[in-house]
């Protein structure tokens, strides 16, 4: 399980239509995508995937914002997908995010920052499954 990670092209991304653009930079970087849908997530729904942030100041934006429109959810597979995903994609915030990284060309703020990666292998297999079954995964 330690060559797949889990992504998400958030609502900000899929909104600007630069999904697509994602999508092959993600292609581009040797990651095989075994799993793909596009999803309109409930605020329940976000609430549960971000449970670990019940806590933080931001929670209410960030869980508005990621039921505010769809979104892409993803499993991605490469040698260390954990961190590859993350290095491509970036700084939490765009304003810190590298260049050539995703969130520096694509995302708008620290909260609407166009991708999501898992932190660990083990939180990508309960990200995972908390969006797919095996019989969605190639
Ligand atoms: P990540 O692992 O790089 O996505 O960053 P974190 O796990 O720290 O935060 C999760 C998500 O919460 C981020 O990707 C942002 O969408 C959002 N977030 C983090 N910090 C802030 C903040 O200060 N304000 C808002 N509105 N959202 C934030």
């Amino acid at each position: 399980m330690s060559n797949l990670t889990f992504g998400i092209i958030k609502p900000d991304a899929v909104r600007k239509g630069v999904h697509g653009s994602i999508i092959q930079r993600i292609l581009d970087d040797g990651f095989q995508i075994r799993g793909m849908k596009l999803i309109h997530q409930s605020r329940k729904q976000a609430e549960g995937f971000y449970a670990v942030h019940r806590e933080r100041p931001f929670f209410g934006e960030l869980t508005k914002f990621m039921s505010s429109a769809p979104c892409i959810v993803m499993v991605l597979e490469k040698e260390n997908a954990v961190p590859e995903w993350r290095n491509l994609m970036g700084a939490t915030n765009p304003a810190e995010a590298e260049e050539g990284t995703l969130r520096k060309e694509f995302a708008s703020s620290i909260g609407e920052n166009a991708v999501h990666g898992s932190d660990s292998v083990e939180n990508a297999a309960i990200e995972i499954s908390y969006f797919f079954s095996k019989l969605e995964l190639v």
